[in-house]
Parts: structure tokens; C-alpha cells; sequence
């Protein structure tokens, strides 16, 4: 992978531009910088290595050399009203993408792409703000091609898996970037519809299942006792919340913020 082979792979997509780096610390960091700066509406950050890759709650993110997809998209259009929304509309694009290769792709709430239960992708959306303008969503997302990609076994809080294992061949990385981007861009007028939530729900792993959903942030601060709520997943709402019955049959709301979905092993 080069600047010069991912233009020419990506010349049918209509980029705003594209910055490439050997190695860098967080394509995220460096689309956010850029778009603090004077980057174009679907402008993309791509890196062969990123050192200090990130997940949410600062959780790392690995991307070893050679081995993954690892790129962030800046949007400035006016997404604001979808902003929840854009994740979703993230994760239905690498679906889409692992559909030609014949792979149905299962979404985990809220921002991972599970293929055997196992996280072969996540997405990490940050916005930037100005006032109570949205002026940019810097959407990064990291795919495991190649089976170096994936995390030893002690450092990863649910299996992963790669492409490369998947399909017992990793597919090019810049043909599976362009199918990516593709997706998306296919798919972005979609933001506003119930058709996107519709899609996303069904593609929902563990739907109809009982979880967990566990309060990180709470969890680390101890600021409350009610850091997990267990119920059967049941699907989302408009705006891309979860919908659990809880234990006790009450629907419960969960939004996006610091928490994390774990499968939970009795039945309800
Ligand atoms: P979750 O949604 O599972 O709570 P995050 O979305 O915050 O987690 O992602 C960060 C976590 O993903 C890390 O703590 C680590 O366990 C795991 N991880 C890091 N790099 C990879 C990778 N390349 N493939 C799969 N999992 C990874």
C-alpha cells in the first residue's frame, strides 16, 4: 500500500482528498487536526500502522504494519439531526463490503463488526463542535485483513478474528477500501430513513438474546451501583439507541456513550 496505488484504486470514488502515512499515531487524530484545519467534506486519513490506535474510553486500538485497514473519514455535510445515526451507517458499509466476498457480517452494538462472533472491525465516531453547529464527524474505522492484525488472546476483552482466516486468503486491502468507501457513499442519503434502522437492527448480533450492557465509565469511577443492566436485546430505536426488556420486563433505553455489550450466558 502507497499513496500512489490507493489514488489510483480509489480513483472512482469521489474523495474530497487523501492524506497516507506509513506509520502514524491515530488516522483519527490526524482527521481531526486536518479538519481543524481546512479539510474538504469526505476527506480521508489512511494509515499502513498506527502506534497509538484508539478505541473508546481510550481503549488502544491495534493496527500492526501491513497487516489491517486502518482510515478515517471526515464528514462535514450537515449530518447534525443524524449524528447517532452515522455509526450505523458506518458498520452497514463494511457489511456490505464483506457481502462480496460472501460473508454476512453481524453488527455489535454499538460500533464493532462481529463474522462468527468474533470482532473483525471497529468504528469509532468523534464529532467536532462549533457552538451548537456540528462542523465535522471524523469516522475511523480499523479492519483486521491479515490474520497479524489480530491482538494476542491477553489483550483483547472479546475474540477477534481476521479476513485472512475468514477466508483462508486476506482480500487486497485497497479493493476492500474502495468497496468500503463505496458503501458508504451509496449509502449516506439513507441516513434519515427507517430504512437504515431496519437493516441495521436486523444485522444485530445477539438480538433476541439476553446481554449485558455494562457501564464503563461508572463502572471505573464507582459514581453508582447500577453499572449493568442485563435483558433480551430487542432492537433499536430511531435514533440508534438499544432496546432491552430488562429482567424485570421493563423496556429500557440504552444511548450511546462509555458502555459495552457482552453476550450474558442464562436465558431469559
Ligand atoms: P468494546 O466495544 O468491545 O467495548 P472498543 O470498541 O472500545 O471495545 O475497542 C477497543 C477494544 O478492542 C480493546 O480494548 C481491545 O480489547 C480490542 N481490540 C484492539 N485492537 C483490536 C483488533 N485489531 N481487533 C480486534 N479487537 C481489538
Amino acid at each position: 500500500m502507497n499513496e500512489n496505488s490507493l489514488k489510483k484504486a480509489l480513483t472512482k470514488i469521489n474523495l474530497g482528498a487523501l492524506r497516507y502515512f506509513d506509520s502514524i499515531g491515530s488516522t483519527n487524530d490526524e482527521a481531526l487536526a486536518w479538519a481543524a484545519d481546512d479539510a474538504k467534506d469526505l476527506s480521508i486519513v489512511i494509515a499502513d500502522e498506527q502506534t497509538q490506535g484508539r478505541g473508546r474510553l481510550n481503549r488502544k486500538w491495534f493496527t500492526p504494519k501491513g497487516s489491517g485497514l486502518a482510515f478515517s473519514l471526515i464528514l462535514r455535510t450537515t449530518l447534525r439531526p443524524h449524528l447517532s445515526r452515522t455509526v450505523g451507517l458506518a458498520a452497514l458499509s463494511i457489511a456490505d463490503a464483506l457481502l462480496k466476498h460472501g460473508l454476512s457480517a453481524q453488527i455489535k452494538w454499538p460500533n464493532d463488526i462481529l463474522l462468527n462472533e468474533r470482532k473483525l472491525a471497529g468504528i469509532l465516531v468523534e464529532s467536532v463542535w462549533s457552538g451548537e453547529d456540528m462542523d465535522t464527524a471524523v469516522i475511523g474505522m480499523g479492519i483486521n485483513v491479515m490474520k497479524e492484525a489480530v491482538p494476542p488472546f491477553h489483550l483483547l476483552q472479546f475474540p477477534a478474528i481476521s479476513l485472512g482466516e475468514v477466508l483462508g486468503k486476506p482480500p487486497d486491502r485497497e479493493r476492500f477500501l474502495h468497496d468500503i468507501l463505496a458503501a458508504f457513499i451509496t449509502r449516506l442519503p439513507q441516513i434519515g430513513s427507517d430504512e437504515l434502522i431496519k437493516e441495521w437492527e436486523e444485522k444485530l448480533a445477539f438480538r433476541g438474546q439476553r446481554v449485558q450492557i455494562i457501564n464503563e465509565l461508572e463502572q471505573k469511577t464507582k459514581q453508582s451501583t447500577m453499572n449493568t443492566v442485563t435483558g433480551k436485546l430487542l432492537g433499536l430505536e430511531p435514533d440508534g439507541s438499544l432496546r432491552l426488556r430488562s429482567e424485570h420486563g421493563n423496556l429500557v433505553t440504552v444511548h450511546f456513550g462509555d458502555v459495552s455489550l457482552r453476550p450474558s450466558a442464562d436465558t431469559i
